[in-house]
């Protein structure tokens, strides 16, 4: 018995002779290359989308842009592992017709259409929406932090930005007294350096004491204590990692996303009234449930939800329910009634917090309650403060807390569910790498993710429905 055999090398007429029968007929290649080709790229923005007169033919943004969806669904995102995949893989050369863009034309593309990726997920959702993928009732939100193009020790404080300016001072002092000393030895022995490289390098230093000023005073003009060298837009979170905060909203039905955002800060608090309301739009719902976990829990979003006909359910997190900081447990906030006829509190001890004064916390006015003289002889005072009364705060947007307290106790399961609806996003992308930016800046990870997300619902839709069903759908959408 032998070992199996390949045919000999030499033999022609390995593969076949026509591209199209490279491809099998159920392969989601040929599903990117109908998408592609049925959006109105022009419209979307995409650069080069109408030809110039003259000049050297460009790429067509069509074929570009079927390389990073095909990429970006098989793990392929570096532009130089595309322009070696355009020329080996076969089903990208069905795709590309044997052309191969080099690395910098591809990376190119994505640096010159960041803002356009996510309009192709927009036009990609709104296929599944005419397939009824979508159920447009329940849409889980939740974040997660993603690496960026800039290792932790490359994130300097504005000390030692200056130490750095010094040095390049230093240096600059140096090469200019180099250049002097050449001058004078002009007509003697060779300079250990040659003037043009002294400039070379003089000028060198000066672009970079530029880039390192600006970032002192960028610095001291915000609240961040940190900067990036290579990546200054990037944010050292709290794990350490220095990278960006990632959003999705995604619905219930079959957990696709149907709203993405890369945003700088460092928790979800302001997250949960956007990610809602951009889903809302996206699926021209005006009635919809939003859940999402502790870490959305903000009165203010809360209130910018109901406003918008969105039901949030949040459950409270350890402070606003008003759980000691330290390891002592303590009556929550939800113990204490509001009555809004006297616009008073009544507390655990039968006693009443009357309303004492305003003021601003956070940007947002918040009203203190209390009753200093019952606290004093309370028996309950050990449960209830560690300071010496306790204090209620309520503010303006209380009344839509209070409703959401409500609607969470209702529906629990609604909170657990949340889980089962996003998680897997994330779980995903992590596994396919996807959770460690390439490019660099806000704009750029945010077409990078944008095109995560396209490749995760288009990857979900293919186990939902048929080749055959999805193309058929862009043929009947015009
Ligand atoms: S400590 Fe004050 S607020 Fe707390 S139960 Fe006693 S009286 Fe009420």
């Amino acid at each position: 018995m032998n070992y199996r055999k390949g045919p000999d090398r030499s033999q022609t007429q390995l593969l076949p002779p026509c591209l199209e029968d490279y491809v099998a007929a159920e392969a989601p290649v040929r599903f990117i290359e109908a998408f592609v080709e049925g959006l109105n790229l022009k419209g979307m923005g995409f650069q080069r989308a109408e030809l110039n007169a003259t000049g050297r033919p460009p790429y067509d943004p069509a074929d570009l842009l079927k390389l990073y969806v095909y990429g970006y669904l098989n793990r392929i995102r570096s532009s130089r592992r595309l322009e070696a995949e355009a020329k080996r893989n076969l089903e990208l050369i069905w795709l590309l017709r044997n052309m191969v863009p080099d690395f910098k034309t591809i990376a190119d593309f994505r640096k010159d259409n960041r803002v356009c990726f996510k309009e192709v997920l927009k036009q990609f959702n709104l296929l599944c929406r005419k397939l009824d993928l979508f159920g447009a009732e329940l849409i889980a939100i939740d974040g997660s932090k993603f690496k960026a193009c800039n290792h932790p020790k490359r994130y300097l404080t504005p000390e030692q930005l200056t130490e750095l300016l010094k040095q390049v001072e230093g240096r600059i002092e140096q090469y200019l007294e180099q250049l002097d000393h050449n001058d004078l030895e002009a007509e003697g022995a060779t300079p250990q350096r040659s003037q043009q490289e002294l400039t070379r390098k003089i000028s060198a230093l000066r672009e970079r004491k530029g880039q390192y000023e600006q970032w002192i005073n960028d610095l001291g003009q915000s609240e961040q204590r940190t900067i990036g060298v290579n990546d200054p837009e990037s944010r050292l979170q709290k794990t350490g990692q220095v990278g960006y905060n990632v959003q999705v909203a995604v619905d219930a039905k079959h957990d696709l996303i149907v709203e993405s955002q890369v945003v700088q800060d460092a928790n979800d608090l302001q997250q949960l009234s956007p990610m809602a309301q951009g889903a809302q739009r996206h699926l021209s719902a005006p009635a919809l449930k939003v859940v999402a976990d502790a870490g959305y829990y903000s009165a203010s979003q809360i209130a910018a939800c109901e406003r918008a006909g969105i039901e949030s359910y949040v459950p409270a997190n350890r402070h606003a329910s008003g759980q000691s900081k330290g390891t002592g447990f303590i009556f929550p906030k939800e113990s204490f009634q509001f009555d809004s006829t006297r616009d008073s509190y009544h507390c655990p001890g039968g006693q009443e917090l009357a309303r004492r004064g305003e003021a601003l916390h956070d940007g947002l006015i918040r009203i203190e309650y209390n009753n200093a003289p019952a606290c004093r002889n309370c028996a309950l005072r050990g449960q209830c403060t560690q300071g010496r009364y306790r204090r209620i705060y309520r503010s303006k947007e209380e009344a839509a807390v209070e409703r959401l307290a409500q609607r969470v106790k209702q529906c629990p399961e609604l909170v657990v569910q949340r889980k089962t609806i996003v998680e897997h996003v994330f779980g995903t992308l992590r596994q396919w790498g996807y959770d460690e930016f390439l490019t660099r800046g806000l704009a750029a990870v945010r077409a990078e993710f944008s095109l995560s997300c396209l490749a995760y619902n288009l990857r979900r839709t293919l186990q939902l429905i048929s080749l055959h069903r999805l193309t058929e759908a862009i043929q009947t959408m015009g």
